[in-house]
């Protein structure tokens, strides 16, 4: 089929489209309408059909290949490798399910998960889903102020964690950052369930927290129904990183979400029930719940959860893990590519990597030189997609189920269908033309997948994202980007302030805000710097009430460690500033915004553009002379 009519055919007429993917899932209860827009920017899809992910994901699969690996969780920080087939992942779904109906937890209560990359994790997501609660994942790294405030947001009436995390060896300790949590927030758990992997000792509260092993002897035989849920009920929370400092909580429906899945996992992953997907991201962010638990699953695939480093025990570990398991599919973010460029290619000689097929990469900008490197390593495509949190699924991406359209170096492709892309100059609002720049908008409806509101809070999600033009509701992805004369699009970078450290996304205004907090800073600024490796590094400008304590390099190192301190036990330490350098004043526009952008500008050494809203022009070239000292 030709990519071309297949898209037209789901904007033209997404009622007939929408309704021949929904084919790929189950359905308890069939849909009585397709789309209801009538109360947009809100798009409600498949309205009256009941279904359920847990059921799509694993129980649908066990009458067909029960004994087919379905969940490979490795890591190799504690050695350990364990294949569960659906089968036996039904069975400890069912356990980990009758466990949270013991602890009160029922249809539309939240659960918060703050767990390590091991297949608890995954087990207690697909458990919620089981029986209609709502998951939050908070990303494992996130330290006890970032974990407060999205306690406080959901309101959950569980939490499920572990003892530790680790990393490079290392036990990462999570209970006492979660028990520092709770105290620091306003909303209580009835309950703490605790994955106890026996890497750090624990302190338990009496009444609040409960051992997991033990609660699971005494259901080994459970056998909980599935609860069947309304397309338009919701599945998860998941926090984006937040540039206001309050996250937004992505809120996502069931059965949309389901059928865009199946659908991408058809159309642009290309998998087949049987075979292995290994996405290497993180449970904590989008790609984790995406395509590493339910996407896979509800394909049919094995999917690899993988706790450790990409270069430990060395940088054939990735490779070894393909071959061992003839991975089909693979899903990976650039930052980790130009981790393994800095490795001895030989790596990745040693292994068969015959079953691979494509390598997908998505969350930042990718780069000529690195995927050129790898796709000449690999010696398969690579697959370039461009999404969000609040979309669920790719918005730009090469179609190869459809039609395997060429590649083109820097872009993510062209329109995902259901999705109505279009570039619109800044200050006009038309339509830019073809290598002019604008920011990316979608035009409404979503398709099905992507976020239905922020969570308690619909006035946020039309004000943060939306506006009216020419009488159509059109979203705003905050993006810049062009589309060239073929059609191919390519991202420039974000309109809002939102760096990318290694992957982890990182709002520059949540950094500012921990910072602020040390007694001796008066203003801060804290701008993404490129990094080779890191694809970005947080640079933080401050200037201090008492400068006087900063002027000698000792007195700089100092204050820069305690600062960093400051960030390390708010935020954690992957929002830790790769520097802090002190300053007498910050580039300001004369209304007293923070020139972000031309900070940036001179830390990578560019031009710093228009500055004839600035106040103080001198402020700059003292921002370009304290970056030397
Ligand atoms: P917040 O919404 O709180 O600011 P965030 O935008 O950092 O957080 P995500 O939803 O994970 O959180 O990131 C989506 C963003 O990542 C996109 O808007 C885009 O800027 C960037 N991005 C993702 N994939 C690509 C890609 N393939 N190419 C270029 N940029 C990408
Ligand atoms: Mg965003």
């Amino acid at each position: 089929m030709n990519f071309a009519d297949f898209y037209k055919e789901s904007i033209d007429n997404p009622q007939a489209f929408w309704a021949e993917e929904a084919k790929l899932i189950d359905w308890h209860t069939p849909f009585a309408q397709v789309l209801d827009y009538s109360n947009a920017p809100f798009a409600k899809w498949f309205i009256g059909g009941q279904t359920n992910l847990c059921y799509n994901a694993v129980d649908r699969w066990v009458a067909t290949q029960g004994d087919a690996a379905a969940l490979i969780a490795i890591s190799t920080e504690t050695n350990s490798e364990k294949v569960y087939s659906f089968r036996e992942l039904q069975t400890e779904i069912n356990r980990m399910a009758a466990i949270m109906l013991s602890l009160g937890v029922g249809k539309g209560d939240r659960v918060l998960i703050y767990m390590p990359m091991i297949a608890e994790a995954a087990i207690a997501m697909l458990a919620c889903a089981r029986i209609g609660a709502i998951h939050s994942v908070v990303f494992g790294g996130f330290a006890s102020h970032s974990l407060a405030m999205r306690i406080d947001d959901a309101q959950p009436k569980l939490i499920v964690s572990a003892d530790a995390g680790s990393r490079g060896g290392k036990a990462v300790p999570y209970k006492p950052l979660l028990d520092a949590a709770i105290d620091l927030a306003g909303a209580k758990p009835a309950h703490v369930l605790l994955i106890d992997r026996g890497l750090v000792p624990m302190t338990s509260v009496a009444g609040r927290d409960v051992d997991y092993a033990t609660l699971r002897a005494q259901h080994l035989d459970a056998q909980v129904p599935v609860t069947w849920l309304e397309s338009n009920e919701s599945s998860y929370i998941l926090y984006t990183s937040g540039t206001t400092g309050k996250p937004k909580g992505v809120q996502r429906d069931v059965g949309g979400y389901a059928v865009a899945l199946a659908s991408s996992m058809k159309h642009i992953y290309c998998g087949n029930a049987g075979e292995a997907y290994f996405s290497t991201s993180d449970i904590g962010w989008v790609v984790g719940h995406s395509y590493i638990v339910y996407g896979p699953l509800i394909a049919g695939m094995a999917t690899i959860m993988y706790e450790g480093l990409p270069i430990s025990p060395d940088a054939g570990i990735w490779w070894s893990i393909v071959e061992k398991y003839k991975v089909t599919r693979m899903f990976s973010a650039p930052t980790a590519v130009r981790v393994l460029k800095k490795q001895p290619p030989e790596f990745m000689k040693k292994y068969d990597l015959s079953s691979l097929k494509a390598l997908y990469l998505a969350g930042e900008p990718l780069d000529e030189t690195t995927s050129t490197w790898i796709s000449t390593e690999l010696g398969v495509p690579i697959i370039d997609n461009y999404w969000q949190t609040e979309t669920g699924w790719p918005i730009l991406s090469i179609v190869k189920g459809v039609e395997d359209k060429p590649t083109r170096l820097g872009s993510p492709g062209l329109p995902v269908y259901g999705y109505n892309v279009r570039i619109l100059n800044e200050s006009t609002g038309q339509d830019c033309g073809p290598n002019e720049k604008g920011v990316v908008v979608i035009e409404g409806p979503l398709p099905p997948g992507c976020m239905q509101t922020v969570y308690g809070d619909d006035k946020r999600f039309v004000s943060t994202y939306w506006t009216k033009i020419d009488g159509r509701q059109t979203y705003s992805t905050f993006d810049w980007g062009i589309r060239d004369a073929d059609g191919y699009y390519f991202i420039l970078g974000r309109t809002d302030d939102v760096i990318n450290v290694a992957g982890h996304r990182l709002g520059t205004r949540e950094i500012e805000e921990s910072i602020s907090s040390h007694a001796n800073v008066s203003e801060v600024a804290v701008v993404g710097v490129e990094d080779q490796i890191k694809g970005q590094v947080a640079v933080a400008f401050v200037v201090l009430k008492h400068a006087e304590v900063a002027a000698t390099q000792e007195g700089r190192k100092a204050q820069e460690k305690e600062i960093m301190g400051v960030v390390d036990s708010q935020l954690g330490a992957v929002a830790r500033p790769a520097r802090v350098v002190f300053v007498n004043a910050l580039p300001k526009t004369r209304s007293g915004k923070l020139l972000r952008r031309s900070i940036q500008a001179v830390c990578e050494g560019r031009d710093p553009g228009d500055l004839t809203t600035i106040e103080d022009p001198i402020s700059l070239q003292r921002i370009k002379e304290a970056l030397v000292i």
